[in-house]
């Protein structure tokens, strides 16, 4: 069904005739391949569908005036601000895409400490303008290339900086938010007319409906503009860069440090962890470069470090028996940086590090501490620019497992799962075959320290059907394994059912039955209801999970 001439007239009125296209040659583009990973349904071999047009909206009244128009004509929508997730790509065929990218102002508060930012405002350009002023955001595992606000507002947000600042969600001051209806909502303060500070009162509090704890995804409505806290910066203005792709360095960091830590064992490795979140030393952590497989991990952080090397150099460097042994060494790492705010702070983080990793049998890499090396390392989880190489292996990955409750449980499996995981991947050719642990995740998904999460990668080839076929096998696997040890939804499964597997909303009657299996249906009934208050039309996709209330059902 094409959208009516008539509906793209009032449309190009109120954007311009420039921001708007109904082109297929443009609309095709905003079709994302549902094996694409990070949304974490599994992987299915449908492309999301095409939409009717694709708007860019310039201001709050443009998409308040947009939305108004979708609730007139019945037309779904969906925002989204950066696109590298399918959860932002709409869901039906009568639906319009709206790209955020003609918004992305930013200004950075300095007294206040907080920054003002629309929805194209990415990572890189937030923390380089914050940096100016000696402060810095906090920039999710999904790196610097992607926007800020839709991280913050939209889906779930944890990172490398998220023991020091924490993570995405609790960085949301007040928002400026437009309701699926159309109506424009300003939260905390901001609605109170007393500024940007704070998102809950003395103004309305809405987070709790607008993102609570993982995020909306997109369905309640669009975000146009938020406050974001920010944290202190004692390192240099702007980032003088050296090196040659993708081996960047940066100078004037003398006042950080960048460590990967190993350990002899999971329960020295436990014990760090607590220790960390119970003394306030880190700038960031992260169990970072495990994300190629442990058993490449050394080879490829060579390759990377070197523009002379490329992919087809790891066999040979594999076969390097001094490299080989340090990849044993790293077998339980995970990476850190100490930021001092002056010679002394720094001074007693690195005493305080120290005596941590006497009391775990932790050590630092030596191989890491490589200038090189070390100065690459800590470019790349300061900014993490990279995050491109999720992507390297076979062009399309899904995370597994997902080990989130707290780090002694997680370790206390970590290697069964490792286990299974190789086991699969030598048994089968659907899948690279990297390692088995393949375990990535922060140091802590909440400020100050707390629950650690990981993610192992599945890596795969979405225009290879044997390689989604096997990749949904080998999480179907998973998920059993998940199961019988009481660990829950594995994560390549967390949000199976927001859409079905040929990557279209699921009908009420669907979610009905899918949600009153959850162990606590009840709040999927709340949830109708509030969407019931704010989304009247039910026009933005099923990704806030609902089941028709029992009482309504005669
Ligand atoms: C390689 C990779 C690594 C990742 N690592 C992490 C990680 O470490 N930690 C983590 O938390 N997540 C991680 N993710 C998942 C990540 O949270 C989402 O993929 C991310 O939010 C999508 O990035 P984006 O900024 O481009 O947002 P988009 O794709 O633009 O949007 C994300 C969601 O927010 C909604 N949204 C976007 N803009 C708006 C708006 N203006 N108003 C209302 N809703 C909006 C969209 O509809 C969509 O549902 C990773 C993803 C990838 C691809």
């Amino acid at each position: 069904m094409a959208l009516a001439n008539e509906i793209l007239k009032q449309i190009e009125a109120i954007v311009g005739k420039r921001n708007v296209s109904i082109d297929p040659a443009i609309t095709q583009v905003y079709r994302c391949i549902a094996p694409q990973s990070s949304a974490h349904y599994g992987p299915y071999d449908h492309w999301t569908p095409q939409p009717q047009a694709v708007v860019m909206p310039g201001s709050v009244e443009e998409v308040s005036l947009i939305l108004k128009l979708c609730n007139k004509y019945n037309i779904h929508f969906k925002a989204s601000s950066t696109f590298w997730s399918a959860m932002g790509y709409i869901s039906s065929d009568n639906s319009i895409q709206l790209d955020m990218k003609r918004m992305g102002s930013v200004e950075i508060d300095v007294k206040n400490k907080m920054a003002i930012i629309e929805p194209y405002a990415i990572g890189a350009v937030v923390q380089a303008e914050a940096m100016k002023h000696g402060l810095n955001c906090h920039i999710a595992g999904v790196g610097c290339s992607s926007s800020i606000l839709a991280i913050t507002s939209g889906w779930s947000g944890a990172g490398p900086t998220a023991i020091s600042m924490g993570s995405s969600g609790e960085n949301l001051l007040a928002a400026e938010w437009v309701l699926p209806d159309g109506e424009i909502v300003r939260s905390g303060s901001l609605g109170a007319g007393a500024g940007w500070f704070c998102g809950e009162g003395p103004g309305p509090s809405t987070r709790s409906v607008l993102r609570g704890w993982l995020g909306t995804a997109g369905s309640m409505g669009v975000c146009t503009k938020i406050a974001i806290r920010l944290h202190p910066w004692p390192g240099p203005k702007y980032l003088p860069t050296r090196g040659d792709a993708p081996a960047y360095k940066a100078d004037g960091l003398s006042n950080f440090r960048c460590y990967t830590l190993c350990f002899e064992d999971w329960e020295g490795f436990s014990e760090c962890y607590r220790l960390f979140y119970e003394n306030d030393i880190l700038y960031l952590g992260h169990r970072q470069f495990n994300l190629f497989g442990r058993d490449v991990k050394t080879a490829m952080i060579k390759i990377l470090t070197d523009p002379e090397k490329q992919f087809c150099d790891i066999p040979a460097l594999m076969a390097d028996e001094k490299l080989k042994a340090i990849n044993e060494e790293m077998k339980i790492d995970c990476q850190i940086v100490i930021a001092g705010m002056s010679e002394g702070d720094l001074e007693y983080k690195e005493d305080a590090l120290n005596e941590i990793l006497k009391r775990t049998r932790g050590r630092k890499s030596e191989f890491m501490l490589d200038e090189n090396i070390s100065d690459w390392a800590l470019l790349y989880l300061l900014r993490l620019g990279h995050k491109n190489l999720n992507y390297t292996f076979c062009g399309s990955y899904e995370g597994n497992f997902g080990l989130t409750p707290n780090v002694f449980v997680a370790t206390s499996v970590i290697e069964e799962a490792s286990a299974l995981k190789r086991k699969w991947e030598q048994e089968h050719t659907g899948i690279a075959a990297t390692g088995g642990d393949s375990a990535m995740g922060s140091i802590s998904l909440i400020g100050g320290g707390g629950m650690a999460g990981w993610e192992f990668f599945v890596n795969f080839d979405a225009y290879d059907k044997n390689s989604i076929v096997s990749t949904k096998e080998h999480i179907d696997q998973t998920q059993q394994w998940m199961f019988s040890k009481g660990l829950g939804i594995d994560m390549g499964r967390w949000n199976e059912g927001l859409r079905m597997p040929d990557s279209y909303d699921a009908t009420q009657e669907q979610l009905n039955e899918m949600h009153s299996k959850i162990p606590q249906p009840l709040i999927a009934e709340y949830q109708w209801k509030v969407r019931e208050a704010f989304n009247p039309n039910n026009l933005s996709g099923t990704y806030y999970r609902t089941k028709t209330p029992s009482d309504l059902k005669d």
